[in-house]
Order: structure tokens, then C-alpha cells, then sequence
């Protein structure tokens, strides 16, 4: 099926960032969000993205006009109706998510394929909520999607090589290198990156080198752009801690287990950036 019109429920950090990238490829877009002001952020969050881009002459003003034109918002699943195939990118939620798509499931034609954007739920057991689990795959986009060049692919148990070609298409079309991953905890990136920096934690805990000289060892040592304790105070501890729990039940493996130091910086609520407080001060 040729795809030109992307439905992405959420019109939040992901989802704006999807409907941007569809909208600058020539397609059009049609966000989805419950909350009318989650969708007019959303709008803006483009415009003002897209704005940005004709400063740095990486855009006309003639394209940013048109791609922005190619930016549709609804407040109702009803408004993705007439879609080719839709990309579920609300809150990170397992029962929220379960209704938003058995109701797609209901709404779309069954040939419609559905993708969700999900960073830690098993694709296979989203789509079993499906009536149409071999049309429905994972396409993880990385944040900020507008700038960020890969897309994981994930196969849930039943997705079919035509789903994936589908997806393949698509994130070529945006521009993006997509990977294909089997479905399993945190899939690929997050999987190598997360104990990575949960590792980056305990060396911090047990006083092998200050925050500093652990971050200045990754960048130097390993090219990394940003050390990996600057980069969990970027995500969240929260988030960071999150994840962690998920590879630790997902693979009942010890091997998983949160740095206590991590449990105790959520703890205190010293959970990165966003507090002003987390590994390092921001104040
Ligand atoms: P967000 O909180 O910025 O946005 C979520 C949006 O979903 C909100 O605008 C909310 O109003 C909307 N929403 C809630 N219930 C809804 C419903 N029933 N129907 C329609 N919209 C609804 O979250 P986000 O960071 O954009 O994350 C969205 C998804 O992308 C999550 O599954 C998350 O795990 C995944 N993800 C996030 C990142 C990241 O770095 N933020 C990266 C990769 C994947």
C-alpha cells in the first residue's frame, strides 16, 4: 500500500517530532492527542522547529510553509480514519496503550498497518491486543526525531515481512536508517546503553573516580559525545531507573540490577536536569 497519510496518536515530545519528520518528507500528517493543548504545543513545537531550520538554510521558506500545511490535528481516533498507516506515540502506559489500539483495531481497515513508538512494552503483547498482529511492528524513533537518524525496527512474534517492508519504506522515506530488532527488553540501543550507564553509576557509588573524571574517561577514552552520567541527569534518573527495573524483571538476570546509588538519587528526587539536581548540580 503506498503510504501518504500518517496517523501518530500523541502529539507530545515524540509524536510532534514524527509528525514533523512525515511532514518535511512530503507526507502528511495527522496528529492525535485527547488533550487541545497538547496538540496546539505540538503545532508550535514544529513550527518553531521548522523555523529554526530556514535560519540555518536547511529549509526554504517555501518548504516550511508546505510542510506545515501537511500538519492535520484531531482530537479523535475517528480523525485517522482515512489513514495509510498509524504510528501510536502516546504516554508510556501498557493499559492506556491496550485501549488506544484495540480501538484503532476497530477504526482502520485491516490492511492499515500499525506501529507503536513504545520504548520498553513487548510489541508482541501489544499486538495481541490486535486482531491484526502480523500488520502491527515497533518503530522506535530516538529523541529528538527531527534530528536523530536511526529508527529500530522491532518484529513482534507474529509481524510479517510485508509489515516490516512497510516500515522500512517509511523510515528510508523520513530520511532515517532503520535497524531490525527482534522483540525483547529495551530492544537493541537501550539494552547496551542503559547498563552501561547504570556501570557509569557503581563506579561513581564505589568511588573509583569522581562524576567528572568518569564522564571525561568515556568521552575521551571511547569518543562517546557526552559522558555517561551527564547523559542519565539528560534522560532522567527516574526514567533510568525505570528501565533498569524492566531488564531486571524482564530477564530475571542480577546482572540488571540498579545501581543503589541510582535508587537512592530517585529517592531523594534528584532526578537530573529536569529537578535541577542529579548526579551533578544545575542550580
Ligand atoms: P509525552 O508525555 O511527551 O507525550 C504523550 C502524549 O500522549 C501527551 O500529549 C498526551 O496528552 C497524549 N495522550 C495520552 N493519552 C492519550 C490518548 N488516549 N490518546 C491520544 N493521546 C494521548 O511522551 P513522549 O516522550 O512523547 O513519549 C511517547 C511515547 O514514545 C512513549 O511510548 C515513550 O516510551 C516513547 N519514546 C519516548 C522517547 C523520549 O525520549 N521521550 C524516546 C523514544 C520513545
Amino acid at each position: 500500500m503506498k503510504i501518504e497519510r500518517v496517523g501518530i496518536v500523541g502529539a507530545g515530545t515524540m509524536g510532534n517530532g514524527i509528525a514533523q519528520a512525515c511532514a518535511v518528507a512530503g507526507l502528511t500528517a495527522v496528529m492525535m492527542d485527547v488533550n487541545p493543548a497538547a496538540l496546539e504545543r505540538g503545532k508550535a513545537t514544529i513550527a518553531s522547529s521548522l523555523d529554526r531550520l530556514v535560519k540555518k538554510d536547511k529549509l526554504t521558506a517555501v518548504d516550511r510553509d508546505a510542510a506545515l500545511a501537511r500538519v492535520e490535528t484531531t482530537g479523535e481516533l475517528a480523525g485517522l480514519a482515512q489513514c495509510d498507516l498509524v504510528i501510536e506515540a502516546a504516554t508510556e502506559n501498557e493499559a492506556l496503550k491496550l485501549t488506544i489500539l484495540k480501538d484503532l483495531d476497530r477504526l482502520l481497515p485491516p490492511s492499515v498497518v500499525i506501529a507503536t513508538n513504545t520504548s520498553s512494552i513487548s510489541i508482541t503483547r501489544l499486538a495481541a491486543a490486535t486482531a491484526r498482529p502480523d500488520r502491527f511492528v515497533g518503530m522506535h524513533f530516538f529523541n529528538p526525531v527531527p534530528l536523530m537518524a536511526l529508527v529500530e525496527l522491532i518484529r513482534g512474534l507474529a509481524t510479517s515481512e510485508e509489515t516490516l517492508a512497510t516500515v522500512r519504506a517509511l523510515a528510508e522515506r523520513l530520511g532515517k536508517t532503520p535497524i531490525v530488532v527482534r522483540n525483547s527488553p529495551g530492544f537493541v540501543v537501550n539494552r547496551i546503553l542503559c547498563p552501561m550507564i547504570n556501570e557509569a553509576i557503581f563506579c561513581l557509588q564505589e568511588g573509583l573516580a569522581s562524576a567528572e573524571e568518569i564522564d571525561t574517561g568515556m568521552k575521551l577514552g571511547c569518543n562517546h559525545p557526552i559522558g555517561p552520567l551527564a547523559l542519565a541527569d539528560m534522560i532522567g534518573l527516574d526514567v533510568m531507573l525505570a528501565v533498569m527495573e524492566v531488564f531486571y524483571t524482564g530477564f530475571n538476570d542480577p546482572k540488571y540490577r540498579p545501581a543503589p546509588l541510582l535508587k537512592e538519587l530517585v529517592a531523594a528526587g534528584h532526578l537530573g536536569r529536569k529537578t535541577g539536581r542529579g548526579i551533578y548540580s544545575y542550580a
